[in-house]
């Protein structure tokens, strides 16, 4: 059997390499996982919130101790902005034509909503922010966040570089375990979409739907791809080198099975002793449970960690868009209960199954991070597991990540950094979330204003 981290190469490989690569991995694609899974098992996780951990995230004291008062009310005065539909809504419209046009809004973009949820413009910039957040046992999960999958081989190389340098750059630093990488960063998206297209309309597991799309490629989109999986797994053999985890986000549903079957081709190589590669499951989706239960009988058969990120997922309005427009079933669970049923019941499985498998809590959701410290406890497990992580976005639910990381809990922030321009999805992510979720920035601004207060004496 051939793995990857066993095959040695240099980036700028030659014609010759580069055929020899592209057979080495097709052949090792078509060995792994081309086998049904065992029946779909069905389990239901009754969660009692009995007997609450001793973890509280009332605590503004400790939530907001690494914010000077400046930066408090500077806060303050983003999430009473960010609470305004109309302006968030035409924001959202206006900001990035703005900056393809040139207009000069940048300083005022860096002051306040940059400032607010991103960690700098460069690599250098995040260091500050590290070592802030590492006084008080938060880590950080670095993001350089490119993403949209509209450039040219060499900006994909170029980002893949970039990547490189922020593995070594996290593995000099205490603090940092993680660095994300979104697929559309080094991936054409129209080459994503039309290979996940392919995989939606062949049958079978995962690998045989990837398998089976990729040959219906043309020559030159199999030779694209080839390049795709070479930069992510030259991601994951550095990483795995200097003792760093890579976590591939989720994107948009019309671009994730082929990034899902790669990174359980990733897991596969790069797993097998310590969870290095993490996927991301977004628990809003409906057939997500089913998936999570698939891939967990796969890293068993094949004796690898899965090692997962689960999110709620970011996209919800965009993918019910895009489900009406081209007529097909949303792939969105039908209300949010079951969405957080969906959260819980991933959580509950992942523990588990603790030993076959690695869970990132990655969400603001008080109940879901409170239950997933109260599952670790019932079986008798440490809140510090080398399995269990939560983390939050940086400038968001402070109380809750400060809180855990008070309570001993292995806790980070998601950090992304890069030029402004780059950064710009991300931040309208931010704000639009800030207005939709309900109750999120009301939430976010009660605790600010709580901690000014006590700041200031008044409580
Ligand atoms: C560290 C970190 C990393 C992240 N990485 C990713 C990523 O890679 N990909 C990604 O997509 N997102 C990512 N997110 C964002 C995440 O998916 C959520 O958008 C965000 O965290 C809000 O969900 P929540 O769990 O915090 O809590 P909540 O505020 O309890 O839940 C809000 C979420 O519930 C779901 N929801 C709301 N209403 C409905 C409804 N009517 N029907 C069905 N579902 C509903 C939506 O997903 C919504 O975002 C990340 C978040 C964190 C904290």
């Amino acid at each position: 059997m051939l793995f990857f981290p066993q095959i040695r190469y240099k980036i700028g490989f030659e014609a010759a390499h580069f055929k020899l690569m592209h057979n080495l991995i097709s052949i090792m694609e078509e060995v792994i996982f081309v086998q049904v899974p065992p029946p779909y098992l069905c389990i239901t996780y009754a969660c009692y919130m009995s007997n609450y951990p001793s973890i509280s995230f009332e605590n503004t004291e400790f939530a907001f101790e690494y914010k000077s008062n400046k930066e408090l009310k500077s806060a303050r005065f983003l999430f009473s902005s960010m609470g305004k539909a109309w302006l968030v809504k035409m924001g959202t419209r206006i900001t990035p034509k703005l900056i393809r046009w040139g207009f000069p809004i940048k300083g005022i973009i860096r002051r306040t909503i940059f400032a607010q949820f991103v960690g700098g413009e460069t690599l250098e910039q995040t260091s500050e922010v590290a070592k802030k957040l590492g006084e008080y046992n938060v880590q950080i999960i670095l993001d350089y966040a490119v993403e949209g999958g509209e450039s040219t081989d060499e900006e994909y190389d170029k980002a893949i570089q970039e990547f490189l340098r922020v593995i070594r750059y996290s593995a000099t630093q205490p603090n940092i375990p993680f660095v994300s990488i979104k697929v559309t960063g080094i991936a054409d998206s129209d080459l994503l979409e039309k290979i996940d297209t392919l995989m939606k309309q062949s049958s079978g597991t995962l690998m045989k739907r990837y398998l089976a799309s990729l040959e219906q490629l043309t020559p030159a989109e199999k030779d694209a791809w080839h390049r795709v999986r070479h930069r992510l797994m030259l991601m994951c053999q550095e990483a795995q080198a200097h003792g760093v985890g890579v976590q591939v986000d989720a994107e948009q549903s019309w671009y994730l099975d082929p990034v899902d079957a790669l990174t359980m081709l990733m897991m596969d190589s790069f797993n097998k002793e310590k969870a290095v590669v993490y996927n991301t499951l977004q628990m809003y989706r409906h057939d997500r449970m089913a998936f999570l239960k698939d891939c967990y009988d796969a890293a068993v058969e094949r004796k690898f960690i899965l090692a997962l990120k689960l999110v709620r997922g970011a996209y919800m309005e965009r993918e019910r868009r895009r489900a009406i427009e081209k007529g097909y079933p949303s792939p969105i669970n039908p209300d949010k209960e079951t969405t957080d049923r969906d959260f819980d019941d991933a959580m509950a499985f992942c523990i588990d199954h603790i030993d076959n498998c690695a869970m990132i809590v990655a969400s603001h959701n008080e109940k879901s991070n409170l239950l997933a410290a109260q599952l670790l406890q019932q079986k008798g497990l440490p809140l510090k597991h080398p399995h269990v992580h939560w983390s939050q976005l940086y400038g968001m639910s402070d109380n809750i990540t400060f809180n855990l990381a008070h309570a001993g809990c292995s806790v980070s922030k998601y950090l992304p950094f890069g030029p402004i321009r780059d950064v710009i999805p991300y931040l309208m992510r931010r704000a639009q979330e800030n207005t939709s979720v309900k109750g999120q920035t009301g939430r976010e601004l009660g605790l600010i204003k709580k901690e000014l207060a006590r700041r200031k004496g008044k409580v």
